[in-house]
């Protein structure tokens, strides 16, 4: 009997540990593959951000989405585990599934890391292709064929223009990554030309700070249905 007691109580000490774990808005309380929940731990996260709380259920069910908040609020990781959740693994079809806008190439680098790091334990592939390094190493990371793509817009027509067979008809998920400086930086023009050559049952995901008039007006033209979800200073 003694033996049964310590089992129990192993039972026990587990079941506290599980519940634990699933105490309201914890990651584990949000229907993530061990693979996403254990890059989350890698990385160093304990909770959910109140913008993550709140975005990843509605990414992960298909919904377009506008978040607005400010600046250090978690939204990288809001719009990244959603993204590996929808893509799974490598997919050896031709083309991204998914498709990230930053205004800078700095953020297009950090968030290329960010990516990194969350999707450490799956087999997911990406690539960087941003201004300022050569094109030619750039084409043998697209022809690594990867699941999603980091770019800023300025160098993603440069490839759009110059590969031939480059297509952004496979991207499933499409974000626009501070958007306010995305328009900010005068890519409104390329903006609209990427969004013309996305797929139609695509995702759209705009992320920003603030949304001034102009980008009231992209959103609305280039999403459907989009849900607002929208947290302030205190949140
Ligand atoms: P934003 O894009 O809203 O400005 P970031 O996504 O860059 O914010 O995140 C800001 C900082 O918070 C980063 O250092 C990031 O690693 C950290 N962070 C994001 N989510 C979490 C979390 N759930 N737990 C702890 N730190 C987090
Ligand atoms: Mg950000």
């Amino acid at each position: 009997w003694e033996d049964d007691r310590a089992v129990s109580g192993r039972r026990k000490a587990k079941q506290l540990k599980q519940k634990r774990k699933l105490k309201a808005g914890s990651f584990e309380t949000l229907g993530l593959s061990v693979a996403v929940l254990k890059g989350i731990r890698r990385k160093g996260y304990q909770l959910p951000t109140p913008i993550q709380r709140k975005a990843i259920p509605l990414m992960m069910q298909g919904q377009d989405l506008v978040a607005m908040a400010r600046t250090g609020s978690g939204k990288t990781a809001a719009f990244v585990i959603p993204i590996l959740e929808r893509l799974g693994g490598h997919s050896t079809r031709a083309g991204a599934r998914a498709l990230i806008l930053s205004p800078t190439r700095e953020l297009a680098l950090q968030t290329h890391k960010v990516v990194g790091e969350l999707a450490r334990f799956t087999d997911l592939r990406r690539a960087a292709l941003v201004g300022g390094d050569s094109m030619e190493a750039q084409f043998a990371e697209l022809a690594a064929n990867p699941d999603i793509i980091i770019a800023t817009p300025g160098r993603l027509m440069h490839h759009l223009q110059e590969v031939t067979g480059m297509t952004l008809r496979t991207v499933q998920v499409c974000v626009f990554d501070e958007a306010d400086r995305l328009f900010e930086l005068g890519f409104a023009e390329q903006l609209k030309s990427i969004l013309q050559r996305l797929g139609e049952g695509r995702q759209t995901l705009l992320l920003s700070a603030t949304m001034p008039q102009g980008l009231a007006e992209f959103a609305r033209a280039g999403m459907k249905d989009a849900a607002f979800v929208r947290l302030d200073a205190e949140s």
